[in-house]
């Protein structure tokens, strides 16, 4: 993959106390790509999806933004990235067009175009028709769909998805990592899971985090499946 670099993790750390939860993470994301970053939980994935969105600071280490240290100009962020958290903070006696509004209204979307952009958000994520109803009686799907929504609403370069499909049933599931590769094709991702065929499903390149560190990391399309998943079986074997 020989894409511009958009964003590049350099030698992150995070403590929390005396919990050393990521150790020295260098990661880059090129245009184009839907990077997995798959690891058991507690590995790290949400940590290290945090400080990618600046929205924890490393102990140690830097991110850049198209070549830019986040933490000099920590705006970039906002505006390139897009970020779902694990537990997205939906709103839910909002209804979907209320909350996109809400959302683009964060991002600085003035008046005058924030309906154009909820309806664009809208129909990226199947979300037209669950325009008015209250988010509290959208299923859980729909609600994700709701969440990554919100996370394109300022059309970013850039959208960060921790663990998206958590809680979903089969369907559900299915549904959101097709969304997630139909996404792929206007912004840059980053995934994070913990199962493997989720991965091998949806990403063109996988980080493979452990025990807070990087301890693998290859595109899709070398990795034999056999290797790959003696790999991952292997991660915590004593
Ligand atoms: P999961 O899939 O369970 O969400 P994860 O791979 O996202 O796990 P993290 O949530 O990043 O992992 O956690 C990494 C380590 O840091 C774990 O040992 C976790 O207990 C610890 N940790 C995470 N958040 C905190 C916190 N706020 N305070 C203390 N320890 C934390």
């Amino acid at each position: 993959m020989d894409g511009e670099i958009l964003i590049e993790a350099r030698h992150l750390s995070r403590r929390y106390g005396p919990t050393l939860a990521v150790s020295d993470v260098n990661l880059t994301l090129r245009k184009g790509e839907i990077l997995g970053l798959l690891g058991p939980n507690g590995a790290g994935k949400s940590t290290t999806m945090k400080m990618l969105c600046g929205c924890l600071s490393p102990s140690q280490g830097e991110v850049l933004i198209n070549g830019q240290s986040m933490q000099v100009k920590p705006e970039a962020a906002k505006r390139s990235l897009g970020y779902l958290p694990e537990q997205p903070p939906l709103y839910p006696e909002f209804n979907v067009d209320e909350y996109l509004g809400y959302c683009a209204g964060l991002h600085g979307i003035s008046r005058a175009e924030r309906v154009a952009a909820v309806t664009r958000a809208k129909q990226a994520c199947g979300l037209s028709h669950m325009a008015k109803r209250n988010i509290a009686n959208l299923s859980k799907g729909y609600q994700q769909r709701v969440g990554l929504a919100q996370a394109i609403i300022h059309r970013p370069p850039v959208i960060v998805l921790d663990e998206p499909t958590v809680g979903l049933d089969p369907i559900q599931i299915q549904e959101i990592r097709a969304l997630i590769k139909e996404l792929g094709r206007e912004h840059s991702v980053i995934l994070s899971s913990h199962i493997l065929p989720e991965i091998q499903a949806v990403c063109s390149r996988v980080a493979i985090i452990d025990k807070g560190r990087i301890v693998f990391a290859e595109a899709m399309d070398v990795i034999q499946r056999e290797s790959f998943g003696s790999i991952v079986l292997g991660l915590r074997r004593p």
